[in-house]
């Protein structure tokens, strides 16, 4: 009664097919169809006029125009035929009372912090409700010191200062945007004792050093200025006051001293014309050759002479966030929820962050609603998002899943989402169990631009531009889908939840300096982003197909081979690192005992040798390879069993739960070491990375942060995890098919 005869039927090597997991042969064709037609609805003229009407204004949470635009969405979702509402909640938002920075020191020169109208573009020239350039949940402060150029403002960056004998202790700092999360920049300064942190965004990154500058070109000009949130979210995302706790009336809410989520020291942004004035001032060592950026200075370390004041205040309100929410119930299994979002708030006109990626979202909507007309309801309820408050800290879509926590442990089959959108390349990542699902699409979706399939332009590139490892990847049969650190909405479904994730975009042609400044605009975007939506349209029919093949297969379509590769090549790689850190740690340590560290130094520059560290142990890592063994095997007899069939009723239905429940396995109640939100084991976002992800992170970052006591304990929890894992799959091969699973 298990088996599909059918399918046996119509291909006997191959019962399911392999591009379209979760469907027989005849549901094939039927859902091939439905894909065709999905195609058919979606219009290009449609997501441009969204986003003329949703960017035209700023609407940042808490503005006028932002409430309007989630009034809109709802209108639309409703006008498709979706159940909508809107959902509330109050939230702490810091909006500037007196921002200033001015160089006391050597000469004076007071910071404009301001972005340029440009005559060429009429949206920046509406902004009556823009927010000024700043870092929110900066502390308030005024503080007046000597400042000290710390690169990007890594852990690693403040090694090699120390080994110029330079320290940032009651300094103030001058960083560096990108490599890590902004609100990694302020936390490790503090860390190192500085008072406050200026970011700014050198032209070797996103600007001249790159290519034109806007209105020219679309990289950053020297008056555009990064906003963003500073809050930590590599320890929990959401309303700062509310951890674990939706940020509704009567919710409980910490003091703002009691969130240590806030950036401990005054932080603001600033533009490169404002910050040559405060490099140039800076004497001391000239700064080593990977720190040096574009100006046309040499760069110094400091600290001093240059002296500056920072003063920052700001109005702590609680302002309204408007999450609009829609479903569409399924005509089959109406309690397996798929979930599809993107968030609609910005910190300005935002018409490529978020409006670039919602509007996919609303095609994607669009679309399934007008085949729901003609009578193809999806089989799995839908529920479509548009967050607000993602910008401040992944607020809207946090505050949403620890309200909706019970429901979403019980319904919430997978989380898809996207944030922004542009020409060029598919940038996927997500949860292992997913990579089939979307090979299969990226081999099915076409590229507009090269009339290639999405995947073979992305293999293309991998192998002319990649290193070795990355060519070898690129002829890999599916292409890994990159693991999930955070910066945007997946997380509280991922990681905090444990609902399997994923988060695509188009990219890599194009300029990126307009993120997150006044530049961000509609005219920026359709000159230099995606002219004519097409790549609008592309990643609609990514991830409209994603929507209905896991709204439509009888078996939901993960695939746990792909799983325990990934888990096998993850342990290889934590080996290897632990490996290669034992053996530098003694190379260096050799070097430095016997003199020739010292001796390979100019004796006339500041820069010394590090200290000694301590020699790495070797680690236990046998529990881990004895679980990835028995994972290996069990994902195996579960694909080869879903290769015979599937059943139906109360066993396929059971059988589903047991499948899309299987990434909760992967949670622990009590969370990574300090940092009980993120209760995820195999991804995080770094603790000292904040967007880039981190594999085993309990394990790898013990090891990375030389906690090597813990390591052996973190390894123990991981192939527990991994053991508890591959038992579930037993139980679901079982479903399957009972005689594979007891032979
Ligand atoms: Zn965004």
């Amino acid at each position: 009664m298990f088996v599909c005869v059918v399918c046996a039927l119509a291909s006997p090597m191959n019962a399911v097919s392999e591009s379209l997991l979760g469907f027989d042969a005849e549901q094939e064709t039927a859902q091939r169809g439905l894909e065709a037609n999905f195609d058919e609805q979606l219009s290009a003229d449609d997501l441009r006029a969204w986003m003329q009407h949703l960017s035209a204004q700023p609407h940042h949470v808490g503005s006028a125009y932002g409430k309007q635009n989630a009034e809109y969405l709802q209108g639309l979702f409703r006008s498709w035929g979706y159940e909508t509402e809107i959902e509330r909640y109050d939230i702490l938002l810091p909006v500037p009372e007196q921002l200033e920075l001015t160089l006391l020191e050597p000469r004076r020169f007071g910071a404009t912090l301001e972005e340029r109208t440009l005559e060429e573009d009429a949206s920046t020239g509406r902004r009556d409700d823009l927010l000024p350039p700043y870092n929110a949940y900066s502390v308030d402060g005024d503080v007046t010191a000597e400042l000290v150029f710390v690169n990007y403002g890594t852990p690693e960056d403040y090694e090699l200062l120390a080994r110029y004998g330079v320290s940032v202790e009651g300094k103030i700092v001058i960083v560096k945007y990108g490599r890590t999360f902004r609100g990694i920049k302020p936390k490790v300064a503090a860390e190192h004792g500085a008072i406050g942190t200026i970011i700014y965004s050198d032209p070797t990154d996103d600007g001249y050093a790159r290519g034109d500058v806007y209105p020219k070109g679309g990289f950053k000009n020297d008056s555009g200025v990064q906003r963003g949130s500073v809050m930590d979210i590599t320890r929990y995302a959401g309303d700062p006051l509310t951890p674990f706790e939706p940020s509704k009336k009567g919710v409980e809410r910490l003091s703002r001293d009691e969130a240590d989520v806030l950036a401990p020291i005054p932080t603001l942004p600033i533009s490169y014309a404002d910050a040559l004035p405060l490099l140039e001032s800076l004497e001391g060592p000239v700064a080593p050759a990977a720190w040096r950026g574009a100006l046309p200075i040499t760069y110094h370390i400091g600290p001093g002479p240059a002296k500056v004041r920072l003063t920052l205040k700001f109005d702590w309100r609680t302002v309204p966030a408007y999450n609009v929410i829609a479903r569409m119930k399924g005509s089959k299994y109406p309690d397996e929820w798929i979930l599809r979002g993107n968030h609609h708030d910005a910190w300005n006109h935002g018409a490529r962050d978020p409006i670039s990626g919602l509007i996919t979202v609303l095609a994607e909507a669009k679309a399934i609603g007008q085949l729901a007309k003609q009578g193809h309801r999806p089989g799995r309820t839908l529920v479509f998002a548009a967050w607000d408050a993602e910008e401040q800290g992944l607020i809207g879509s946090s505050e949403w899943v620890e309200d909706h926590r019970e429901q979403l442990d019980k319904h919430g089959v997978v989380y898809i989402n996207t944030d922004l959108n542009g020409r060029g390349f598919l940038y996927l990542g997500g949860s292992p169990t997913l990579e089939v699902l979307y090979n299969g699409i990226m081999a099915d979706v076409i590229d507009p631009e090269t009339g290639l399939s999405v995947a073979d332009r992305q293999r293309a590139r991998m192998q002319v531009t990649g290193n070795d490892k990355v060519r070898k990847e690129a002829t890999r049969k599916n292409l890994r889908l990159r693991p999930l650190g955070s910066g945007s909405d997946f997380t509280p479904f991922l990681q905090h939840l444990g609902v399997a994730s994923a988060n695509s975009g188009f990219g890599g042609e194009g300029g990126g300096g307009s993120y997150h400044t006044l530049y961000d605009t509609y005219e920026h975007y359709t000159r230099f982003h995606d002219p004519e939506f097409a790549y609008g349209v592309t990643l609609a029919k990514v991830n409209g197909r994603a929507l209905l093949r896991f709204a439509n297969a009888d078996v939901l379509p993960f695939e746990f081979n792909a799983f325990a590769a990934d888990m096998k090549k993850a342990v290889e790689e934590l080996e290897k690192f632990a490996d290669d850190m034992r053996a530098e740690t003694v190379r260096v340590n050799g070097l430095l005992e016997d003199g020739r560290f010292t001796a390979s130094l100019d004796p006339t520059r500041a820069l010394q040798p590090p200290e000694a560290k301590v020699a790495v142990p070797h680690f236990n890592f046998a529990p881990l390879q004895n679980a990835l063994g028995g994972l290996d095997g069990a994902a195996a007899a579960f694909e080869t069993a879903r290769g015979e069939g599937s059943p139906a009723g109360s066993t396929l239905r059971s059988l589903n739960k047991l499948l899309y429940t299987s990434e909760r396995l992967l949670t622990r109640e009590h969370g990574l070491p300090g940092r009980p939100w993120y209760r995820h084991h195999i991804y995080a976002p770094g603790f000292y990375t904040g967007y880039g992800a981190k594999t085993f992170p309990g394990v790898r970052e013990a090891i990375e942060q030389r906690r090597f006591h813990e390591v052996d304990e973190q390894i123990v929890i991981v192939a527990d995890i991994l053991e508890v894992f591959a038992a579930r799959l037993v139980e679901a091969t079982q479903l399957l098919s009972p005689s594979t699973a007891t032979q």
